[in-house]
């Protein structure tokens, strides 16, 4: 009897043990990869459960703002180019900057080329090209360049816009909100990368409320990670919230957003109201349809040249059916979250 148990101990030790090494050599051999995925569609043996699964959960679900190794150096060179002396050059994007901002150069592209090209292949479908990123160092630098419609007074430190597919930030991480930079670039590069695939005759058919969706959605990917909660994340979730709860603001149908949401919008509550409804949109369509399910909307899009026709190929619904089962969706959430 007495044997018995020590055996038991003896294979529980082991097991205890050796899952422990798998985890540890795992977690140091494995390079963080945004496109490991568990896929958990293809049929697995038990053994691969064991073994593999937890892991790639646990590494596919950090946020890619942690993994952006600062101290890998790209090398600079000079131009003229806009005003700017100095310029750092990756495979997706160009870094313009004056003298004296090279370190922030630096952070800027290990932000696009380490985290933002795996997100926008992944969630979009397509890699940008050498597209151009301006760091203005002065307020009235920014808003001259980057045309800036809003005015100086609508500026902050870390703030950044992407008008015609090219990039312009004024003073990044000079902000006091920790991560604020690093979401405005992945958000802006997710603006200027749409522009360079669709083309500037055929931009007007990405609807603005999904452009700002998909821009905010990959921030806040990048921020905390693929599976974030889109009533925690979502800036001024607050206001969907009171939507669903009292009515007020009403929530707009897809076909409302898409007519509404366009350009610079003044009307705070309305501004809101597009990013917040355009943000959870594109996370219902990931969550549904899979990651893949934007970049198969911006292929059909792009062939179609119309939103509603690409969104039902991806969906195999009505828009106003979407809309509705997306409305659906929040309430159940927002229920979920008073329990
Ligand atoms: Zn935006």
């Amino acid at each position: 009897m007495k044997m018995i148990y020590y055996i038991l101990v003896a294979l529980t030790l082991g097991i205890v043990l050796s899952s422990g090494c798998i985890q540890q050599e795992k977690g140091s051999t494995i390079v963080p990869n945004t496109t490991i995925v568990p896929n958990i569609t293809k049929p697995l043996t038990s053994n691969d459960e064991i073994k593999v699964l937890p892991e790639q959960t646990n590494s596919a679900q950090q946020p890619p703002s942690s993994r952006i190794d600062y101290s890998h150096e790209y090398p600079a060179s000079s131009a003229n180019v806009n005003g700017f002396e100095m310029k750092k050059t990756g495979s997706g994007f160009v870094v313009y900057y004056h003298p004296g901002d090279e370190t922030n150069a630096n952070k800027v592209l290990a932000i696009l080329e380490q985290g933002g090209l795996n997100l926008y292949k992944k969630y979009l479908g397509f890699e940008p090209k050498d597209i151009p990123v301006y760091l203005a160092m002065s307020v009235d630098e920014y808003v001259k360049i980057a045309d800036f419609p809003g005015g100086k007074e609508n500026v902050a430190v870390g703030d950044g816009s992407a008008p015609n597919g090219k990039i312009y930030l004024y003073k990044p991480f000079g902000e006091n909100i920790p991560g604020k930079t690093g979401g405005v670039i992945i958000h802006e590069g997710v603006h200027a990368a749409a522009y360079q695939y669709f083309g500037q005759d055929k931009m007007r058919y990405l609807p603005g409320f999904l452009n700002e969706g998909m821009a905010h959605y990959l921030e806040y990917i990048f921020k905390a990670g693929p599976k974030f909660d889109p009533l925690d994340q979502i800036y001024h979730s607050d206001l969907l919230i009171d939507g669903i709860e009292t009515g007020s603001p009403k929530l707009l149908s897809l076909e409302e957003l898409a007519q509404k949401c366009d350009g610079y919008i003044n009307d705070e509550t309305l501004n809101f109201l597009c990013r917040g409804q355009g943000t959870y949109t594109v996370w219902y369509i990931n969550e549904n349809y899979g990651e893949g399910a934007m970049g198969k909307f911006l292929t059909n899009l792009k062939q179609t040249q119309n939103w509603q026709e690409a969104l039902s190929n991806v969906t195999g619904k009505t828009t106003s059916q979407s809309g509705q089962e997306i409305q659906d969706r929040l309430k159940l959430m927002v229920e979920q979250k008073k329990r």
